[in-house]
């Protein structure tokens, strides 16, 4: 089956009693047990398992085309559910442009449980290379990169990850398999935001782990998920199933769109860098175009005059909407290093845009008339 057909039909199945064609949404917490003891349709308890939310991984899994997933309350959740599979001693290397969730998660709690971990530049694999330890257990890539959209070359990344025999993850969640499929290019576990274009609506939260095979390392993953509970409800399993079959479409809009405004600002005489890597000029353009089929609805820009003047063009949006998140139908825009807290290392004259799926000529108009 093509993706398109995949996204439809995998994980949803006419109810049998009923003939329903939509999912329904189950709200037993609890399952009956055979006479003899047994569970003759595979679920116990809601939070080791419950129809919503195998069909929400099954389909997921295939997306991806990983052999299983774990469905997390959120893309944090997953995140930490990976990083709890790690040891006292365990090292782990990070990119230093990453989605910045990420980041503290390590630095606020996991370091105080013995993970150390080093930030590197990962876009350059000779500094990928060097931060290496005997010690490093697994590295975390995100390319595009949150929110400077730079690029990883994945194969080359996951290759050397490998010969350290660490385990390579790659957070698809700005990318989505529509754009990018890691496990084609030697990842082990792919991490989704599903509150993000998965969802595609703003209006659920929710996080995923992919496993290219049902291995021992994935098995801990769903021990955590099954045991400390992170998961979410059958309703959002819901919600997000929903909106999978209009994922292929909503992301070529959302690419195409932003193709069209990278474009517009680059030209635009009040802005002095557009990170889209889609655009000729962007450093990791021929990986990108490499790896991803698409270049995805995420882009940041400079916009000259410092900080001000970035707050102020956010300020006067119109069709825009100022707030933080991405993957939804309505265009957002936000000043990103407002949103980081003052340590943060992002650009504090940058705007970060998630293109929705409005008409182009209304994005691009309404930014024009906020540069003014
Ligand atoms: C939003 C996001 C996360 C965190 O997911 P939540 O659902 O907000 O917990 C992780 N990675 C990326 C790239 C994100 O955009």
């Amino acid at each position: 089956m093509k993706f398109e057909t995949k996204a439809v039909h995998i994980g949803r199945h006419p109810d049998k009693q009923t003939g329903a064609v939509a999912t329904p949404i189950h709200l037993s917490t609890t399952f009956e047990r055979e006479a003899d003891g047994t569970f003759p349709h595979g679920n116990i308890y809601s939070r080791n398992g419950n129809p919503n939310r195998l069909s929400l991984e099954e389909c997921i899994a295939s997306l991806e085309g990983g052999e299983t997933a774990a469905a997390f309350s959120s893309g944090q959740a997953a995140t930490m559910s990976v990083l709890q599979t790690l040891k006292p001693g365990d090292h782990v290397i990070f990119p230093d442009n990453v989605y910045w969730g990420s980041v503290k998660l390590l630095k606020d709690i996991f370091h105080h449980w013995g993970i150390s971990y080093t930030l590197t530049n990962a876009t350059d694999l000779n500094e990928l290379e060097k931060s290496f330890t005997p010690k490093t257990k697994l590295v975390w890539l995100e390319s595009p990169s949150n929110p400077l959209l730079k690029i990883t070359d994945l194969q080359k990344a996951a290759d050397m990850i490998h010969a350290h025999q660490a385990v390579c993850v790659v957070d698809n969640t700005w990318s989505t398999p529509v754009i990018q499929r890691p496990f084609e290019l030697g990842a082990d576990l792919v991490m989704h935001s599903t509150t993000k274009y998965f969802g595609g609506n703003s209006d659920v939260l929710g996080g995923v782990i992919v496993s290219k095979t049902d291995n021992e390392f994935f098995q801990k993953i769903r021990m955590i998920q099954q045991t400390g509970g992170a998961v979410p409800s059958p309703f959002e399993c819901w919600l997000i199933l929903r909106s999978m079959p209009s994922l292929s479409l909503r992301m070529n809009a959302h690419s195409e769109n932003a193709q069209e405004l990278a474009e517009f600002l680059e030209k635009h005489p009040k802005v002095t860098t557009v990170f889209y890597p889609g655009l000729i000029s962007h450093p990791g353009h021929l990986i990108a175009k490499k790896q991803m089929n698409g270049f995805g609805g995420m882009l940041s820009f400079l916009v000259k005059g410092g900080e001000a003047a970035a707050v102020s063009v956010a300020g006067k949006v119109k069709v825009f909407t100022r707030a933080t998140s991405l993957g939804g139908s309505h265009s957002l825009i936000e000043h990103r290093a407002s949103v980081e807290g003052p340590d943060t290392q992002t650009p504090w004259n940058l705007l970060r845009i998630s293109i929705g799926l409005e008409h182009i000529d209304d994005l691009i108009d309404d930014l024009d008339q906020a540069l003014m």
